[in-house]
């Protein structure tokens, strides 16, 4: 193909968004759309993936599948990224037509996003999905009269069984090259003097060229600082900030804020229009979905059904992860044991079997747990649970400043906080995301386990309480869990108050219908947690685990080595039985293994630290086993096996290593480890942010290094504190 052919091709392409609420099938029917042929890259500068594709026997209008949208006032990272797409910013190409989305069983919702798109100038195509829970429902549609009252056309479709997909891609083919004149919202007279003013400074002096539509306008007044000002500021300066202040408080004056006079506006004309478009009839699956949502947003009824549903939830996390742990556990051992007798001994051997193979372990071992979790959340959150979680929690996350979109990423991060931090997208305020991204780590997560297995196994005694229906180390283990939660709640009160200080803002949450969860989608989206997983939080554990691993191995002096082999040739000539022999040769081997890191950069660390961690009732082994665990917690276990002249192969359950933790004594003495001590390490583990790939996305996704600093500063304090109390307020009663 010629190179003026290839130009001419490209410039006939037509770029057609797929724009609706989360969950109205957009995905489904992009999919249904283009089979096979999509292309998935990243919106610029951000790590959302943009799915794109071409339409089914047409080589010259690409689709593009949108996250999902509320309103076009982009008050969320995944609402900023629909507007770029649709104002043709950061080098994408302005779509020649939108598909609008809408769920046809909450058609009057939908209509709100629809009613704005209208109002941007573009084609639009409304896609009438999800036809059969309407039908389900009792609600019947005339698509052609919506048509009619919207002026564009209207297709209904049923994604999932692709019904209506000819229909739908002769719509797209016919619409895409028509010219739109739209209908347009009737706001009140004040509104549009202002948003007339407001165009008119925007189309002249410094703003000339700007030539924002009404709508944008109008969003821009309507959320102070935010998405749209930010934008028409930089471009126009700061008396544009100035005068939208003055707008806003004159159309304030007249007694309603612009945000309540656009619902107002917007849904008196949806509600008309569909007493024209709608009929309802009783039908039975209705009354039980009321029934149900009765029931699930209830304050207390609603309660006891979450906390049952969590229950299960981590009950399973651990009954179901554990075998797969185990079985990933054994084999990243047998591998270690595997290189270790084929790699000549030295450097080489230590950073394949210590670095690598040790570094892959440590992410691969988490990923049962992360995956049954998100299974469980892919599950909820498809039949439509999640949205009535955060309904339901909202009330009380407000009380300590954030919303109940807040709720899933919290909940992510008892698996582990780099999903966690990534689902945050979601909230649409920034501050409260921000606050959400704070205090994430702080959630108990499956790292710290092998922590407090160890400690709990070696120094918490195992008598009943209550009567015996709990155990007095199964207490422990719920508290340590509590701990990180409880913490957070003031925690995130003081950041709403200081660092993240702005007014409350609402959110409108859909509820979507209930329906059987999709084994496709819910298979995905698991698939998409675990795979965001492994690339953002495994790359940085392994790399930093190789980086520990260093430090923990250099210098290596070679006299070392020759006072240690010394010891076993003496042991060899002592003539004792094999059995004893054996025995004295592997304790000389984790001898010299405590010698080189001693002397390591690690241990000499830890020995510089020693004044600080004093206090704390910890020695420097146990000061430098906590530096070591910076990359990711649980690697204390290993460390303070290699340090107390063990070997580094061990695990929490290690006999060895709770006995030689028991055994263990300060020079004068005195043991190192006890309950207070134990305790001490615990409270550490559950507050401080020893995790790298949580501080690395928290740079990602907040887009400045200060919060993941803070994040780091905050936490280890916190955790320095709840330490040093637990240790003194413990210490009397050992
Ligand atoms: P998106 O968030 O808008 O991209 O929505 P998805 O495409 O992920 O769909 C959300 C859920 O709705 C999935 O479980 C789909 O299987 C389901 N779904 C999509 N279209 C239909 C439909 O027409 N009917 C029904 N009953 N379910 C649908």
């Amino acid at each position: 193909m010629s190179v003026s052919v290839a130009l001419q091709t490209i410039s006939k392409t037509r770029t057609v968004a797929f724009v609706g609420n989360p969950n109205t099938g957009k995905s489904t029917l992009f999919n249904a759309l283009t089979g096979f042929r999509q292309r998935v890259a990243n919106y610029p500068g951000t790590t959302v993936e943009r799915r794109c594709g071409l339409l089914r026997a047409r080589t010259d209008v690409e689709l593009v599948d949108l996250p999902g949208a509320y309103s076009l006032a982009a008050r969320g990272a995944d609402e900023a990224i629909v507007m770029d797409a649709l104002l043709g910013k950061s080098g994408q190409r302005k779509p020649d037509l939108i598909v609008s989305v809408v769920d046809a069983a909450n058609l009057g919702r939908n209509l709100f996003l629809t009613t704005q798109l209208l109002e941007l100038g573009i084609p639009l195509v409304v896609a009438l999905n999800m036809m059969d829970l309407a039908e389900a429902f009792g609600v019947r549609i005339d698509p052609a009269a919506l048509s009619a009252e919207l002026g564009v056309p209207v297709t209904p479709v049923v994604a999932i069984k692709q019904v209506g997909i000819e229909a739908l891609t002769q719509a797209i083919d016919e619409a895409v090259d028509q010219p739109c004149s739209h209908h347009c919202a009737s706001f009140p007279d004040c509104v549009c003097a202002e948003l007339d003013g407001l165009c008119s400074t925007l189309s002249s002096g410094a703003c000339e060229g700007v030539f924002p539509s009404r709508i944008e306008a109008m969003q821009t007044l309507l959320d102070p600082g935010g998405y749209h000002e930010s934008r028409l500021v930089q471009r126009c300066g700061k008396g544009l900030a100035e005068e939208l202040t003055e707008r806003r408080r004159r159309i304030a004056s007249a007694g309603e804020s612009l945000v309540e006079i656009e619902a107002r506006v917007r849904y008196a004309w949806i509600d008309r229009v569909l007493q024209n478009v709608v009929t309802h009839s009783t039908h039975p699956r209705r009354s039980r979905t009321e029934l149900a949502d009765r029931v699930l947003t209830h304050p207390v009824l609603g309660l006891i059904v979450l906390l049952i549903l969590m229950g299960a939830c981590f009950q399973s996390v651990y009954a179901w992860a554990a075998p797969v742990m185990d079985f990933i556990d054994g084999s990243v051992a047998a591998i270690g044991q595997w290189l270790t007798r084929w790699l000549p001994d030295g450097a080489l051997e230590s950073l394949a079997v210590n670095g690598v193979v040790a570094g892959v372990g440590a992410v691969v071992i988490f990923l049962p747990q992360i995956l049954v979790l998100f299974l469980f959340i892919a599950i909820l959150e498809d039949c439509g649970y999640m949205a009535r979680a955060a309904f339901l929690l909202d009330r009380w996350m407000r009380l300590f400043g954030l919303n109940g979109k807040s709720f899933i990423p919290l909940l992510s991060s008892f698996a582990c906080a780099v999903p966690g931090i990534l689902s945050t997208r979601t909230i649409e305020d920034r501050r409260d995301r921000f606050v959400t991204i704070l205090i994430a780590p702080l959630m108990s997560c499956s790292a710290r386990l092998p922590v407090y297995v160890l400690m709990i196994g070696a120094f918490v005694p195992a008598v009943p309480l209550l009567g015996g229906l709990i155990g007095l180390q199964a207490a422990t283990l719920l508290a340590m869990y509590f701990v990180g939660a409880a913490v957070a709640i003031p925690v995130a009160w003081l950041l709403k108050k200081t660092v993240l200080k702005g007014p409350g803002q609402s959110f409108l949450l859909e509820l979507p219908s209930f329906k059987w969860p999709t084994p496709r989608v819910v298979f995905f989206r698991v698939y998409e947690q675990g795979r965001a997983f492994c690339t953002s939080a495994g790359t940085m554990i392994f790399a930093v685990a190789i980086v520990i691993w260093a430090l923990g191995y250099y210098p290596h002096p070679a006299s070392i080595a020759a006072d240690h082999e010394a010891m076993r040739m003496a042991a060899r000539g002592a003539q004792l039985a094999e059995d004893a022999l054996t025995e004295r040769l592997a304790s000389i081997n984790q001898q010299e293994a405590g010698a080189y890191l001693r002397q390591s950069l690690l241990g000499r660390m830890g020995l510089a630290i020693e004044p600080l961690v004093e206090p704390l009732g910890w020695d420097w082994r146990i000061g430098t086993a906590a530096i070591a665990s910076f990359p990711a917690r649980e690697v204390v276990v290993a460390t303070l096996g290699t340090i107390y002249n063990l070997g580094s192969d061990l695990d929490e359950n290690s006999a060895g290593l709770r006995a030689t933790l028991q055994a263990a004594t300060w020079p004068d003495g005195r043991p190192v480890f006890n309950l207070a001590v134990a305790l001490s390490l615990m409270v550490f583990f559950a507050l401080c942010c020893q995790c790298g790939a949580t501080l690395a996305t928290i740079r990602r996704e907040t887009g400045s290094w200060s919060w993941p600093v803070l994040t780091f500063v905050y936490m280890t304090g916190l955790a320095y504190v709840g330490a040093l109390a637990t240790y003194r307020l413990a210490i009397p009663w050992v």
